[in-house]
């Protein structure tokens, strides 16, 4: 006789999501494993008096979405800190961040996260400056960071509170004067030193991971440096308290550390795992600091900066892939300028693990034909955010700093697939959403930018969790695998104008409902 199922999800338009999709009625599940798809007819001999029973209504079920670039930490600071990231103005930061200061007056800083200037009404190209955030304190250091976490701005008070650690060569000035404008090294010193303790980082990263369930994320690839989230991470797992499955992608100052404790690439259990080793090459477009072949379309000068900058130079990045390949890691790196590209690629293609490691390029926005055909012959995998395709809007960023022509170029998620390289996406959780990535790339600007439904929605499940070497357990819904799954109110088939509005109805991780819209 056979044991009964512990959970049956029917009356379903289950899609495997294998290559090609295959849609059952219903799919079982016992111990968190799926044990069974099929008609709903079919499965029935598996429900005993313990089967809860989820009936669908004809919904659609898919495998969890893994996002495979994620900063929990930080969208748990946007959750319980002000969050910027819908403001339109300057006007607007300083009035959200004058609530929340008001609404928590007795945290040390006040601080605002995900600005993004470059979307405000009017043709603002600056990031807010000191003087604008004085208005909101005085006396309470004020620290508003941009969405690409590259530029932060701060009040006199932070800039003072600060001091000490700032670089000065990426501090901005004006007539001598700071302009509470932080890049870079500076950006990340401040970064570092608002690091949340023990009890504050449980808080953000619960915070963090039940939004992510609502949104029908099962799992991250999430970056982690200098902070306690891997930590906090794995305290969670063995309370029994971790709603989704964390692989943790480490800066590579943390590499010797790992070594010394045993950790290696893609060790760990079954929902905190050790990933890559990750490092950076340059900075970001918003920024004007992704490192470019050609000059920014929007150069301001003719010094240094017009191509970009690196933000880990290219001998220092080669010795942290020469070392962490010799340990025999996966390394991510996050290169989006064309020129970034090139050297990452250079650097990876001759790592001696390369073939198996699956080492990642994190963003590849301005990835060039070459570049994927040597990514596909080096089995570098793309890890790309759909949602990047923000940008590619007429006018909009990328048409600002590269002009048209490159603009074009941005984000072709559909060559990427076609030079046969694997396709991990991600949102960089700005935000994280993967149905509102998932809207972009099927509806992106040009052929070559743009997805099929089925596609994206790989990109997203099997994609990612190929890029954390989790093919074998996650991504797709097949006998055997763990029974991580969305159910969707609406299909992306049928709503593919729109997906964007679809809502999240259930969302389970090994077999468990962590997330019901109904309760
Ligand atoms: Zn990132």
């Amino acid at each position: 006789m056979t044991a009964a199922a512990d959970l049956i999800v029917t009356n379903a338009e289950v899609h495997t999501l294998t290559d090609p999709d295959t849609v059952h009625e219903a799919v079982a599940v016992r111990d968190g494993e799926i044990v069974r798809l099929g008609d709903a007819d079919e499965l029935t001999f598996l429900e005993g008096v313990e089967t809860d029973v989820l009936h669908c209504e004809g919904r659609v079920v898919l495998s969890g979405f893994i996002d495979a670039h994620t900063h929990m930490e930080q969208l748990g600071q946007h959750l319980v800190h002000a969050d910027l990231s819908s403001a339109d103005s300057a006007e607007s930061c300083v009035d959200l961040l004058t609530e929340q200061a008001h609404d928590d007056p007795d945290r040390e800083h006040v601080l605002g996260f995900g600005y993004d200037e470059s979307a405000w009404d009017g043709s603002r190209t600056q990031p807010l400056t000191r003087d604008e955030l004085d208005r909101v304190s005085e006396e309470r250091p004020v620290v508003a960071l941009r969405v690409d976490l590259h530029t932060v701005s701060l009040n006199t008070a932070a800039l003072e509170a600060f001091a000490d650690d700032l670089p000065d060569d990426d501090l901005r000035y004006a007539e001598g004067e700071p302009t509470g404008v932080a890049v870079e090294d500076a950006a990340e010193a401040v970064r570092s030193q608002l690091t949340a303790g023990r009890e504050e980082m449980r808080e953000v990263l619960t915070a963090a991971m039940a939004h992510a369930v609502e949104l029908g994320v099962t799992g991250v690839h999430d970056k982690v440096r200098g902070s306690r989230a891997p930590q906090i991470y794995r305290e969670l797992a063995a309370d029994g308290e971790l709603p989704i499955r964390v692989r943790l992608d480490y800066w590579s100052d943390h590499l010797e550390s790992l070594v010394d404790v045993g950790l290696s690439t893609n060790t760990g259990g079954d929902r905190v795992r050790t990933g890559a080793i990750k490092s950076f090459s340059d900075g970001s477009f918003g920024s004007r600091t992704a490192r470019v072949r050609e000059p920014y379309a929007d150069a301001e000068t003719d010094g240094d900066n017009v191509r970009g900058q690196w933000v880990v130079d290219p001998d220092e990045l080669a010795s942290v892939t020469d070392r962490a390949s010799d340990e025999e890691f996966q390394i991510c790196v996050h290169a989006i300028g064309d020129e970034a590209i090139e050297e990452t690629l250079s650097l990876l293609e001759e790592t001696p693990n390369a073939t198996t490691a699956r080492h990642r390029i994190e963003h590849a926005e301005l990835v060039t034909d070459d570049h994927l055909e040597r990514m596909a012959e080096a089995g570098i995998v793309a890890s790309m955010q759909p949602n990047f395709h923000r940008w590619a809007d007429e006018g909009g960023l990328y048409d600002q700093r590269l002009g048209r022509e490159r603009r074009n170029r941005t984000n072709r998620l559909r060559r990427v697939l076609e030079a046969d390289v694997p396709l991990a996406f991600g949102s960089d959780c700005m935000p994280l959403d993967p149905l509102l990535g998932l809207q972009y790339a099927v509806n992106a600007g040009t052929e070559a930018q743009r997805l099929s439904v089925t596609e994206a929605l790989r990109a997203y499940t099997h994609g990612a969790a190929y890029a954390g070497f989790d093919e074998d357990r996650l991504g797709t819904l097949e006998v055997g695998k763990r029974a991580d799954l969305v159910v969707l109110e609406e299909s992306p088939w049928d709503h593919s104008e729109r997906i964007d509005e679809i809502d999240v109805a259930t969302t389970v991780v090994d077999g468990e409902i962590v997330f019901d819209a109904l309760s």
